[in-house]
């Protein structure tokens, strides 16, 4: 069995030391994530080895624009969720209890490096579909033995992780999408049960370590979509870590709980508009638009990469990731 490192013992319970939500776990009961459970007074993530999905996708449907652009990732996710969104896109398997799981077949992370290295032009590992922090022990395990193997490691997160547990994935995890679903703490706690101020360290901890980071915001009619408060999120990412973030908005469609309509292309297009102003690179997701598709050199405007769905031409970058006019470093590329 394995054994979490984040918890400790309190009287006669357990509190989980993973994420912020700190969860105080009587005996024989799981957290918030439903996957994580006190057994015999210590913590154990009952999700080790549980696959829900397992695909090979294009990076770019992480999505990562700027991170070997048009490779394939060997993309795997579990059960469970630290958040409750009301409108989560993947609620089947985020908010299913584990304990509907447990007969499934259980996965060592080498049958994931052998699936990983088999796959002739596959080059990494996504951790993806539900939140992946809260299949730590598994990730951790499953990413540094791919980084023996010559593969890289990507997390698709909410970021909501506490800092030591996030150090120690900063070991292997070579890049990460964070979601930025808001930037009230009102939008963390009504619509998700969390909050945003741990989202927020995570990003900026995650940018000085150095990894390659992209970050999505999914814009939803009347509850995140506030010009001003948008221009203050993309304001921020752009002082707390760089111009060049690659951000993602999204559009939203009605799922799970919520019934609000699926958001206007207007506001879209508006927003990528309010955030180009901040930052280099923007792109609109879930939208069958001609903006905010391709990527475009800052410094000279050159094309780098058209973009067609999840299909992408590379059109003015280097083997080393470079600008083939100006020869600004724009991303990581072979
Ligand atoms: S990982 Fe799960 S059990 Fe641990 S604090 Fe977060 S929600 Fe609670």
């Amino acid at each position: 069995m394995i054994e979490s490192k984040y918890y400790k013992k309190l009287n006669g319970t357990v509190q989980c030391l993973l994420c912020p939500q700190n969860c105080i776990i009587k005996e024989g009961k799981y957290g918030i994530c439903m996957v994580r459970k006190n057994l015999d007074g210590k913590i154990v993530p009952e999700n080790y080895g549980k696959v829900s999905a397992l695909h090979f996708d294009p990076i770019e449907k992480k999505p990562l624009y700027h991170f070997f652009p048009g490779q394939t990732i060997l993309s795997i996710g579990t059960f469970g969720c630290n958040l409750k969104c009301k409108f989560c896109q993947n609620y089947d398997i985020s908010q299913s209890k584990v304990t509907d799981q447990l007969n499934r077949e259980t996965y060592k992370p080498e049958d994931i490096i052998r699936i990983a290295t088999e796959m002739k032009d596959n080059h990494g590992i996504a951790y993806t579909y539900n939140e992946p922090i809260i299949w730590f022990e598994f990730v951790m395990e499953t990413a540094a033995k791919a980084h023996h193997e010559g593969l890289y490691n990507v997390m698709v997160s909410n970021g909501f992780v506490n800092q030591k547990p996030l150090f120690d994935l900063l070991h292997v995890i070579d890049a990460w999408n964070v979601d930025l679903k808001a930037f009230t703490e009102d939008f963390y706690r009504k619509y998700t049960s969390s909050t945003l101020l741990p989202v927020k360290e995570s990003i900026k901890i995650i940018k000085k370590a150095g990894k390659h980071l992209e970050i999505t915001n999914l814009v939803i009619p009347t509850l995140n979509d506030d010009d001003d408060k948008f221009r203050e999120m993309v304001k921020w990412i752009s002082d707390e870590t760089g111009k060049d973030t690659v951000l993602h908005i999204s559009r939203y469609f009605p799922t799970y709980r919520m019934k609000i309509p699926a958001t206007p292309v207007s506001t879209l297009e508006r927003f990528y508009d309010i955030a180009s102003e901040y930052l280099n690179y923007v792109f609109l997701g879930n939208v069958a638009t001609s903006t905010g598709k391709d990527t475009y050199c800052p410094e000279c405007n050159n094309l780098i990469i058209s973009r067609s769905g999840y299909s992408t031409r590379i059109k003015g970058l280097t083997k080393q990731g470079h600008c083939t006019n100006c020869n600004k470093k724009i991303m990581e590329y072979i």
